[in-house]
């Protein structure tokens, strides 16, 4: 996604150069050629904005194998469902089910 975004901006960056080298007089052109820029300076913030974001979401869907496979209740023992289990600001909860237990989880990086 990320490689995308920079390939299309740089696509953008190059025809709107065309644009703006070939005006030639012609104001729509040099104003199409600014908006192709400005279109690629947008792509490239999106671009960054990204990582962020696919951190939190990775963590979550790692998070999320682990607790639907093998997460029991730290006070009981008891076997905690999806049903247990909330996200919330890129942190996993747990509210047991059984004995009423609310902590949040503390992951252990896999790599
Ligand atoms: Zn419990």
């Amino acid at each position: 996604m990320k490689i995308l975004a920079y390939v299309l901006a740089g696509l953008l960056v190059l025809g709107g150069l065309i644009f703006i080298v070939g005006w030639q007089g012609v104001w729509v052109r040099l104003v199409v050629g600014l908006v192709l820029w400005a279109a690629a300076g947008a792509l490239v913030v999106l671009a960054k904005m990204q990582p962020a974001q696919t951190t939190v979401v990775q963590k979550i869907d790692l998070s999320g194998d682990v607790n639907l496979q093998n997460l029991t209740c730290r006070q009981c023992g008891g076997s905690l469902g999806p049903k247990s289990v909330s996200v919330q600001a890129g942190a996993v909860f747990i509210h047991c089910e059984y004995c009423g237990a609310a902590y949040q989880l503390e992951e252990e990086p896999k790599w």
